[in-house]
């Protein structure tokens, strides 16, 4: 976290907040950069930013044009780009929708990742009970 504050402040950005909690979600940091556009960060600890993690923070978008979201590690920032960040935004409509929709169907539509099932809550999930190979240790971030 410090060493994004410290880059960006080189570059001239401002930081506006640090962990400020905005509807669902809370971003990590919020820059001003000097042409006065509003920067979200996602600041993840691990040293390689992975397609998981480039979702999450594609999350704190809100549709607003003017706020770049920007996924950052200690040596990195990934500015997403526009297409992106409206490709995840749609994709997780449709996933809120058909957990709403079809709360049965979901219960047993299990799509296993590594990357996703070792965060994941569900005990119940019968893919987890036949295999414990996503259960390892949780990477950084
Ligand atoms: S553990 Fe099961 S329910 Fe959770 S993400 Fe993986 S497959 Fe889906």
């Amino acid at each position: 976290m410090l060493r994004v504050i410290g880059r960006h402040l080189k570059q001239g950005f401002q930081l506006k907040s640090v962990e400020r909690s905005e509807n669902r979600v809370r971003i990590d940091l919020e820059f001003q950069s000097p042409d006065g556009r509003d920067r979200l960060h996602e600041v993840k600890s691990a040293r390689e930013l992975t397609d998981v993690h480039k979702i999450q923070a594609a999350l704190y978008w809100d549709g607003d044009g003017n706020h770049e979201v920007v996924l950052s590690n200690g040596s990195t920032d990934i500015v997403l780009p526009r297409e992106y960040l409206e490709k995840v935004h749609r994709e997780a409509e449709a996933t809120t929708a058909f957990l709403r929709d079809f709360p049965d169907e979901a219960t047993i539509a299990f799509r296993p990742n590594p990357a996703v099932c070792r965060y994941c809550g569900n005990d119940r999930c019968p893919f987890l009970q036949r295999n414990d190979q996503f259960q390892s240790s949780p990477v950084g971030g």
